[in-house]
């Protein structure tokens, strides 16, 4: 071994490298512009923050599955599934294994795609809703019934998706986690005032106060997770059902109450699902996950 005239030898100055290397690095994994923390100590997953290759290692190590659920009612269908799955494709767990659960009125019509390795398909059957509310809420029992019956056996974590948006970057094992709720893009910075919870205290939904305004867009766990969160929330819209109530924002009002009662163990940022009306930002360095745009008067049926 090579020794300079301090007595340094080479293994030392490599060791010196190494650990520069490894401070620079951390200090890449930090954001000051944006919270990184919720008050409870669950990561806020903003780009900058992580090592995605560390989290696809320890997954694939672990043996992480992924199911990922959306459901295309009606004219939902044409207008969206395609975009989202040949997307989903590219850039959602990408390296894990991933069944697809498409919930469907019209399975003739989903489209035939060229999987990746590693990645199936699986079609329900689901009952139209003459009220997209109704399409919307009735995903939460569907959700609850098929991680029971299907999809635990296949996969060890579930996200429950909407179908009006498509990925434009990498969706990946960095997000995985016991629950998982996503910041809605219109809220993420703004005053807690201006949350729109349910604020009907005949609705079980009612809350006044909360940590943030999540996005039932986009939310995920492990199965026992998952289902009992969609159990609770299915549990709660009956509930308003029988007392003629129904909550503001429909599932998602009862998905914030549950996110206020359960706290998640991990937040994504809204990169992790971006409104482009919204334009540029500064801290949105990388938008995953783009809403399309929404065209409710032809698509939903009703208004
Ligand atoms: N949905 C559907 N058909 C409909 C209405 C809703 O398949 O006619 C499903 C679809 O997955 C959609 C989700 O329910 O993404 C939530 O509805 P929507 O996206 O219209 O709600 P928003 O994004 O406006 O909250
Ligand atoms: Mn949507």
């Amino acid at each position: 071994m090579s020794e300079t005239n301090s007595g340094e030898t080479r293994s030392d100055r490599t060791e010196e490298a190494r650990k520069e290397g490894a401070r620079k690095d951390m200090e890449s994994m930090y954001r000051t512009d944006v919270q990184t923390h919720t008050s409870w100590g669950a990561p806020i997953m903003w780009d900058g923050i992580f090592q995605a290759d560390l989290y696809d290692q320890t997954h694939r190590t672990n043996r992480s599955s992924v199911a990922l659920t959306v459901f295309a009612v009606g004219r939902y269908l044409d207008a969206y599934l395609g975009a989202f799955l040949n997307s989903s494709e590219r850039h959602f767990m990408v390296g894990l294994p991933v069944r697809y659960y498409i919930f469907t009125d019209l399975p003739e019509k989903v489209p035939d795609l060229q999987l990746g390795p590693q990645r199936s398909l699986e079609i329900i059957r689901v009952e139209g809703h003459s009220r997209w509310q109704d399409i919307s809420m009735a995903r939460m029992k569907t959700i609850a019934d098929t991680i029971e019956s299907v999809i635990r056996h296949s996969s060890t974590h579930v996200f429950c998706m909407d179908v009006d948006q498509v990925f434009t970057a990498r969706f990946g094992s960095e997000a995985l986690g016991d629950l998982v709720a996503l910041l809605h893009a219109w809220y993420y910075n703004l005053p807690k005032v201006l949350y729109t919870y349910d604020h009907n205290p005949q609705s079980s939904a009612f809350m006044v106060t909360g940590d943030f305004y999540y996005h039932a867009a986009v939310f995920g766990g492990s199965c026992a997770s998952v289902k009992a969160l969609a159990e609770v929330c299915y549990q709660g819209i009956l509930r308003d059902m029988e007392n003629g109530v129904e909550a503001l924002w429909h599932d998602e009002s009862h998905l914030n109450k549950y996110f206020w009662l359960h706290r998640p163990s991990k937040v994504l940022s809204p990169e992790y699902c971006w409104d482009p009306f919204i334009g540029q930002k500064s801290d949105i360095r990388v938008a995953r996950l783009l809403w399309a745009p929404k065209n409710y008067k032809e698509l939903r049926p009703n208004v």
